[in-house]
């Protein structure tokens, strides 16, 4: 990440990736030129390092100039177009390709055709290292084109944000930070951590996430994903994390405009917390913490035996079954301690003590994140 002025930027488009675009550019252009002596206008003031490199791999005679058309103010792309600055070569009867470093909305574009159509050129043709599908509104021809990208704000190569990053020889895309506070409720089966999770939410404005809760809710409307997991899930084994990860995934996908989430029963494996980890960092966020609630075993067996008696849930009626739940927890859940505790963000919390009590351990943690 790097930051200019207010905003944060992440790498997006590696300096090789650029110089592989740009070759492609050059040899697709001599291909079609042939022999004709081109003469090559950059865009000032975005242009000049693509220009530089353009030419120095262009394989055949050529001229180059510039000239300059301001088009952007801050990270938003502006309507009105500026006046041109510096044509003054007579370019009548000439093949004149247009080198831009971006192409986004267009209107650069337009005002470039709108210029050239008095200029009396052979030929004018039009290409850009970036271009924006999503973004451009016009119908004029763009004949060579580098990289597409996302309607994104860039940064790096010549573009720049309020004047920073033009210096950059790769280019970073602006980072949309979305989720804020993103906790990993964890603890044994029984631990309490949904009864917890719900304080939280409410607390902390965050969005709950139970991927138990889930397959439950799948089981009850009879869903494909249901039946699967409830051949494992009435064993008290773990769903496969190929399953439980694209589920995840679904879930979060669907509060896009959430201010962070509790996750509760996920991560479980190993797998499961680098598939989160890559999936926050797709949100330009990050997962703040684990907080654990520890418990005694046998404390834990008498509590889900006791919550079997009304919770209807078939895993919580057999102490046999019980007992594997927390066995399988220690056996592939516990090493998530030790990944957490690697990155600082495991914290553990005494999970015994009425529910207030609980809680008040819990927001200590997490006021201090
Ligand atoms: P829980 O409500 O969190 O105790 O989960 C109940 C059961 O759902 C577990 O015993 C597993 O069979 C399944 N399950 C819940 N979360 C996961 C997960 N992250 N990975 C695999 N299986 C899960």
């Amino acid at each position: 990440m790097i930051k200019l002025h207010d905003k944060y930027f992440k790498p997006f488009i590696s300096a090789k990736e650029i110089d592989a675009a740009i070759s492609k550019l050059a040899n697709e252009i001599s291909n079609d030129l042939g022999d004709e002596i081109p003469v090559f206008i950059g865009i000032l003031n975005g242009s000049f390092m693509v220009v530089s490199d353009f030419v120095k791999k262009y394989p055949k005679p050529c001229e180059v100039t510039f000239i300059k058309l301001a088009s952007y103010e801050g990270v938003k792309s502006t309507e009105d177009i500026q006046r041109l600055i510096g044509l003054t070569q007579d370019l009548s009867g000439r093949t004149v390709v247009i080198i831009e470093d971006i192409i986004d909305t267009g209107n650069t574009l337009h005002e470039i055709y709108r210029i050239f159509k008095n200029e009396g050129v052979k030929e004018l043709k039009i290409a850009t290292l970036f271009y924006k599908p999503e973004a451009y509104k016009k119908d004029f021809k763009i004949h060579y084109i580098g990289i597409e990208i996302p309607n994104k704000f860039i940064v790096g190569f010549g573009l720049d944000y309020n004047g920073l990053g033009r210096d950059i020889p790769e280019v970073y895309q602006i980072s949309t930070k979305q989720h804020t506070t993103n906790l990993v409720l964890f603890g044994p089966p029984g631990a309490g951590k949904g009864t917890q999770a719900e304080l939280l939410k409410e607390k902390y404005n965050l969005v709950h996430i139970s991927t138990g809760d889930v397959f439950r809710y799948n089981i009850k409307n009879e869903t494909a994903l249901g039946i699967l997991a409830k051949s494992y899930m009435d064993k008290g084994e773990l769903v496969p994390d190929e399953v439980t990860i694209k589920m995840l995934n679904t879930e979060v996908e669907k509060n896009a405009d959430a201010k962070g989430f509790i996750f509760d029963g996920f991560p479980r494996t190993n797998a499961q917390a680098e598939a989160l980890e890559k999936l926050m960092e797709s949100k330009d966020s990050h997962i703040n913490a684990m907080v654990a609630l520890e418990v005694d075993d046998e404390v834990l067996v008498q509590r889900l035996l006791k919550r079997g008696e009304t919770s209807g849930r078939p895993d919580d009626a057999n102490e046999s079954v019980i007992r594997n739940r927390i066995k399988e927890y220690y056996k592939k859940t516990a090493i998530l301690k030790d990944y957490y505790t690697a990155q600082n963000k495991y914290f553990g919390v005494d999970g015994v003590g009425s529910i207030e009590e609980i809680a008040q351990r819990l927001s200590v943690v997490i006021d201090k994140l």
